[in-house]
């Protein structure tokens, strides 16, 4: 007996450039120690008052069904929270509760994307792209962001590909870059969603995690909020990656579908957990600015030792846990590069190819490790970096 096509097909199958990610895992089992700059999750858990928030749900009692479209005062306060930052009214009929971003950002493109229609989506991507438009029968189209341009991506390229396409997935601030797509970009993006009918699937899960400038949200922009889905998780904001729990906000009639979509699929999301994310989400901005600090701090680190040299170059990073670093200068590709780094050094980073083609020659590096171990994992990787051009 044999899977259905459509399942069988969301890996894509050939290399996913991962490798080097499982060799580092190997070693660790191995027993070798090894740099992981790999993880894009937190290196603290969950905080406590959100764990005990959580206990005293379950032990309340909010342990059967809960709303399948979520709980009304956490979808209220997605609501004011969507309101508040991007001008757009925004009503709990706008909300639909997820167990995470992952789940959301498949939900969405069900709800808008027939089998054999045209997905578009930006390379370089989150590795979970490809496979999230395959499984909902999507054909997935990529649009290449360029190094030249920090792989903000051009309007002109994503029309190029968006006559008869339906949908177009972007994420800002991004990962793998750690780009924050600018105003200019976005109106760009939002001309042509315009233009040629298209939905936008806008994941922001990472958008409490801005360096420089602002995020904007497509849904702020003229006449988007009705062809705009946002994807959000806890996940990266509140350190919750192990609770599943995210959203998506749009127009109601669309939400309307992904309740039912929810009603056959998961069934909503345990209450206890949705009690503990109303929770979290109370305890206000500070608190968010205090999970996203780390990252702030050793991007800083990361700058100051990039600037005492001149063989690796960072892409400009204004949000997110990642840098994507430019190693062309080796003369290697991020594979061999990468490779290369965890023979020598056991320092795993992942090769910009595991995330399209568009950021070969590039590293991403999470800076999702200890200050002073990540300051010196990218100390040996630039002294590596400069070994290498110096070998004939
Ligand atoms: N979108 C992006 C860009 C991500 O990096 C991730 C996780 O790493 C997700 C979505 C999914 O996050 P979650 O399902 O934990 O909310």
């Amino acid at each position: 007996m044999q899977a259905s096509n459509r399942i069988s097909t969301i890996l894509g199958g050939g290399s996913d450039g991962w490798e080097v990610f499982g060799r580092a895992r190997q070693m660790i089992a191995d027993g070798t120690p090894v740099t992981e700059l790999t993880i894009g999750e937190h290196d603290i858990r969950t905080a406590a008052p959100i764990l005990q928030d959580m206990h005293r749900a379950a032990m309340g009692g909010h342990t059967g069904y809960a709303a399948i479209p979520g709980i009304a005062p956490l979808r209220d306060a997605i609501a004011e929270r969507i309101t508040a930052s991007t001008g757009v009214p925004t009503r709990p009929e706008n909300v639909m509760i997820t167990p995470g971003g992952q789940s959301a950002l498949f939900a969405a493109h069900t709800a808008v994307i027939d089998p054999g229609d045209t997905a578009l989506y930006v390379d370089p991507y989150y590795a979970t792209y490809p496979g999230t438009l395959r499984g909902v029968g999507a054909k997935p189209v990529a649009i290449k962001a360029r190094a030249a341009d920090a792989f903000q991506p051009r309007a002109a390229d994503i029309a190029a590909q968006a006559k008869g396409a339906k949908s177009l997935l972007i994420n800002s601030p991004n990962n793998p870059t750690g780009v924050v797509y600018s105003r200019d970009t976005l109106e760009g993006i939002a001309q042509v969603c315009r233009d040629h009918d298209l939905w936008l699937i806008s994941d922001e899960v990472y958008d409490t995690q801005i360096w420089e400038g602002t995020h904007t949200s497509p849904r702020a922009l003229e006449g988007m909020a009705e062809r705009t889905l946002v994807v959000g998780s806890m996940s990266k904001s509140h350190a919750m990656t192990g609770s599943r729990i995210g959203w998506v906000v749009g127009p109601e009639d669309i939400v309307q579908h992904l309740i039912n979509l929810a009603t056959h699929t998961t069934y909503g999301v345990a209450g206890f957990i949705q009690e503990a994310a109303l929770f979290a989400l109370n305890q206000g901005p500070e608190f968010e600015a205090e999970i996203a600090e780390p990252f702030r701090r050793r991007r800083t680190l990361a700058l100051d030792v990039l600037a005492r040299q001149n063989i690796v170059t960072a892409i400009p990073n204004a949000g997110a846990m990642y840098m994507m670093l430019d190693i062309s200068a080796t003369g290697l590709s991020g594979e061999a590069f990468a490779n290369k780094l965890l023979d020598a050094h056991h320092i795993a980073a992942m090769p910009g190819e595991s995330f399209g083609t568009a950021a070969a020659g590039h590293l991403r590096v999470a800076m999702t490790i200890e200050d002073s171990a990540f300051k010196s994992a990218m100390e040996t990787l630039c002294t590596f970096a400069d070994s290498l051009t110096h070998q004939t």
